[in-house]
């Protein structure tokens, strides 16, 4: 049974629920779902364990961080099978990219550790005033099942750096990697009670995480009606809320245009299509617009879809029925729409898989052109490999389009024309805008969204605002 690590100790629950292979249907592991008091006694443990985690020296507590970095890294065969297994996401990126860049995060924020400074305010030759970081307290730490390796070390790792002590609850879909880093934990040398896991539901061990009056933060990833009713119950508490996306990419006729296309394909086919930051909205100039939809569509049906283990599966298994009903229902609304259907479709590709996978949760490349920007499927978030396609005439056209939609978290622009992009990063309503490249992550830069997409920011000095909090000190001289 996969169990949940209270204080060091590995706890089970009365009730326990199954976790399963999404494209095979084979059960992996039973896992104890936490009652409301081990969440608290998690809780409890975490605000015990927080003094002396605090003032460690940083260099002592920086080296333990590192070591679960290395424990990751040594690991990365084991981890990235298992994640693959828990989510269906493909082995190819789950090894190559998802879980290295786990350790990564370790790395990065035990030497941002190291390096953290205040500021200091002089007021003339009267008085100075110096601030101090310091960590926030027992921080909650809520993750998705889309890449839940990454995310939730993405929180661990600034969290337990930066001095603070964790409960996390890792989604009831893809609890295994969790379970395992739990272990790793351990091994560094994490004390009992630093970092803590619970498994369970939203509505039972993560509703008890969140209202619990020994919680400082809560770092959430995660949909945005879950967002908004956490930020309503969970009382007077720091937040960091990193939320659903509906990014546009906004494809120029003076662009790179085989660059652009690649990575448009990649932009929302990578990760299944289960990705935050996918670029789902597709906004091409008109000029260009009929030669991209036609190769678009091409490269969408050369696309492997099958077993996510095999390394050359480019599109696994959606993670569960439930979400595969939501985006092959996004597939039949967008054609009652009238968008026109010019790769894949709803219906599973049954005929390329082997009996083994035809119970998975499978959607080929989907793209729609002729979308326009009020359809559901332009408006609301699919997370899924579902593409829509829209053109557009100019500059102002294509910003006020971008922006006339609830989110604002990643956007990405294709123009070789420098004083449009300038124009267009100032004007475009997300919190981050990647040009003439594809969602590439610098650690120390700011990670978050704006409108729907959260509030907050994660990632190098930001962490601190979740993380930390400032203290002023004010002294006569
Ligand atoms: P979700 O909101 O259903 O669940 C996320 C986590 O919250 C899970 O662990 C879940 O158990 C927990 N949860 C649910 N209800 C809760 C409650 N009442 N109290 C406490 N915890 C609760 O989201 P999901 O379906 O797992 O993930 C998909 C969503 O995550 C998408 O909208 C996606 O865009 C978003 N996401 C955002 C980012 C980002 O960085 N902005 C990254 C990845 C995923």
């Amino acid at each position: 049974m996969i169990k949940n690590l209270i204080n060091g100790k590995w706890v089970e629950s009365k009730e326990t629920f199954e976790t399963v292979n999404p494209a095979t249907g084979e059960v992996l592991a039973e896992v104890a779902h936490a009652t409301p008091e081990q969440v608290a006694a998690a809780c409890q443990a975490a605000k015990n364990a927080f003094p002396a985690w605090a003032n460690m020296a940083v260099a002592k507590r920086s080296k333990i961080i590192e070591k679960l970095g290395d424990l990751i890294a040594d690991n990365v065969n084991e981890l990235s099978a298992l994640e693959t297994a828990d989510t269906g996401l493909p082995l190819y990126q789950t090894r190559n990219a998802l879980i290295p860049r786990a350790s990564s995060n370790f790395y990065f924020f035990a030497e941002k550790a190291k390096q953290m400074n205040g500021h200091t305010y002089p007021m003339d030759d009267q008085m100075l005033n110096y601030t101090l970081y310091q960590p926030t307290g027992v921080c909650a730490l809520i993750s998705p099942w889309n890449v839940p390796f990454m995310t939730g070390t993405w929180k661990t790792a600034p969290a337990l750096a930066l001095g603070n002590t964790a409960v996390m609850k890792q989604s009831e879909l893809s609890p295994l990697t969790t379970d395992f880093l739990a272990k790793l934990a351990l091994e560094a040398g994490i004390p009992a009670g630093v970092f803590n896991v619970v498994h369970g539901f939203g509505s039972t061990t993560g509703n008890a995480l969140i209202t619990d009056p020994n919680v400082n933060a809560i770092s959430f990833t995660g949909g945005t009606s879950t967002g908004k009713h956490i930020i309503a119950n969970a009382g007077l508490k720091k937040f960091s809320m990193e939320l659903g996306g509906k990014s546009p990419v906004m494809i120029f006729d003076d662009c790179d245009y085989e660059r652009a296309l690649d990575a448009a394909v990649f932009g929302i086919f990578s990760i299944n299509g289960e990705r935050c930051t996918a670029g789902s909205r597709i906004f091409v100039q008109e000029g260009i617009y009929d030669r991209f939809c036609e190769e678009f569509a091409a490269r969408a049906n050369k696309i492997t879809v099958g077993d996510p283990m095999n390394m050359d599966t480019k599109v696994g298994s959606l993670i569960s029925q439930g979400h595969w009903d939501k985006v092959t229902g996004y597939i039949k609304i967008g054609i009652e729409e009238g968008a026109t259907l010019i790769a894949g479709g709803p219906e599973k590709p049954l005929s390329e898989l082997p009996d083994h996978l035809k119970g998975g949760h499978f959607v080929r490349p989907t793209v729609f052109r002729d979308v326009t920007n009020n359809m559901r499927i332009a408006r609301e978030e699919i997370f899924g490999p579902v593409a829509v396609l829209i053109p557009f005439k100019d500059e102002a056209d294509v910003v006020s389009m971008a922006n006339d939609n609830d989110y604002g978290l990643a956007s990405y622009l294709w123009t070789q024309d420098v004083g449009k992009v300038h124009r267009i990063a100032r004007s475009v309503e997300a919190g981050m805008m990647f040009v003439n490249s594809q969602n590439v992550r610098d650690l120390r830069t700011p990670f978050g969204g704006v409108k729907g997409s959260g509030t907050g920011r994660e990632g190098g000095d930001y962490s601190f605002e979740v993380f930390c909090e400032p203290k002023n000190v004010c002294i006569s001289m």
